[in-house]
């Protein structure tokens, strides 16, 4: 993948620590040659704590906006002049736009991660959602699964507090649970659709699920989604998928969320579905 630079291209980057292993310098500059945009997309390590001092680096060296992976996401919502109802819904920005000196913070994780539900013909609206895990990734799925009108959405976390506090706020639809055997036992037997939010199972993560025996209460024709991208097939996956299950991994999530960043960094309209699709073989699929 090249992209053509001359003296008017404008910058993109994507923040995090550790971010050397992201992918998404390789999605969006093939989007960007895909386009014929004038931008390069670029991967800035940047420490915990340091988020304000590179916004200001950022201002400075005139980039047009940045993406934010870990640590930085929640560390920027105050630093932003304007706020986008789901960054300011979930506490914290994964995409940020520099324009005529003032900043904007967006977030598409959780837009990205229902138009991939859609896609896969998994729609919530009106569905009981069991979801595992209470951390950054979860507080955006479960609030935009709760403001697109899902019925219900348990949270399981390990650190039952976490999930406590994450239903707090939208109390009406999201309650929080346990994340013990018998509570996902009980929980999956009258569960519409099912969503892995923790790191269990990721390539590089400590630790996996113990025990899987919970997939088998899941009514036959549940769908099971997993965030985790790498591997594209969990172990949750692959149990999910020999009982029977539909299963969707987190690739889509992750271009959609890309796509729609680069939407906003770029003003351009983008047809989301067909340049998904363009992009997956580029991560494997
Ligand atoms: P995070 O904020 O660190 O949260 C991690 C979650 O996993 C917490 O709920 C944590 O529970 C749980 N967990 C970790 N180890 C556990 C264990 N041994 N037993 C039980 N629970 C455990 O991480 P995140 O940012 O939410 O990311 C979570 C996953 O989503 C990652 O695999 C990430 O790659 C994926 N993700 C994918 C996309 C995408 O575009 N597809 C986007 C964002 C994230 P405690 O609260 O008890 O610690």
């Amino acid at each position: 993948m090249q992209v053509e630079l001359n003296n008017t291209t404008k910058k993109l980057c994507v923040i995090g620590d550790p971010v050397l292993h992201s992918k998404s310098p390789l999605i969006q500059n093939t989007m960007i040659q895909a386009l014929g945009l004038d931008y390069v997309y670029l991967c800035q390590p940047v420490r915990a704590g340091e988020a304000a001092r590179w916004l200001e680096c950022a201002r400075f060296a005139g980039y047009a906006g940045f993406n934010a992976t870990m640590p930085h996401k929640e560390d920027l919502l105050p630093l932003m002049d304007e706020l986008d109802e789901d960054a300011r819904l979930y506490g914290s920005v994964n995409t940020v736009c520099i324009k005529d000196e003032k900043v904007y913070g967006y977030n598409t994780d959780g837009r990205g991660f229902f138009q991939a539900l859609l896609d896969a013909g998994f729609d919530p609206r009106g569905r009981r959602v069991v979801l595992l895990g209470a951390g950054g990734a979860a507080k955006a799925v479960s609030l935009k699964l709760a403001q697109q009108g899902a019925a219900s959405v348990t949270i399981c976390n390990r650190t039952v507090e976490k999930a406590q506090a994450l239903c707090g706020k939208a109390p009406k639809i999201l309650s929080p649970a346990g994340f013990d055997m018998d509570t996902l036992q009980a929980l999956a037997a009258s569960a519409d659709l099912l969503v892995n939010c923790t790191s269990l199972g990721m390539t590089g993560a400590k630790g996996q699920f113990d025990d899987l025996s919970f997939l088998e209460a899941l009514p036959a024709g549940v769908p099971v989604c997993d965030l985790i991208y790498a591997p594209l097939e969990t172990a949750l996956l692959a149990r999910a998928r020999e009982l029977g299950h539909s299963t969707l991994n987190g690739l889509s999530m992750l271009l959609y969320q890309a796509i729609f960043a680069l939407e906003h960094f770029t003003g351009v309209s983008i047809d989301a579905p067909a340049m998904a699709r363009r992009l997956a073989p580029l991560l494997g699929a």
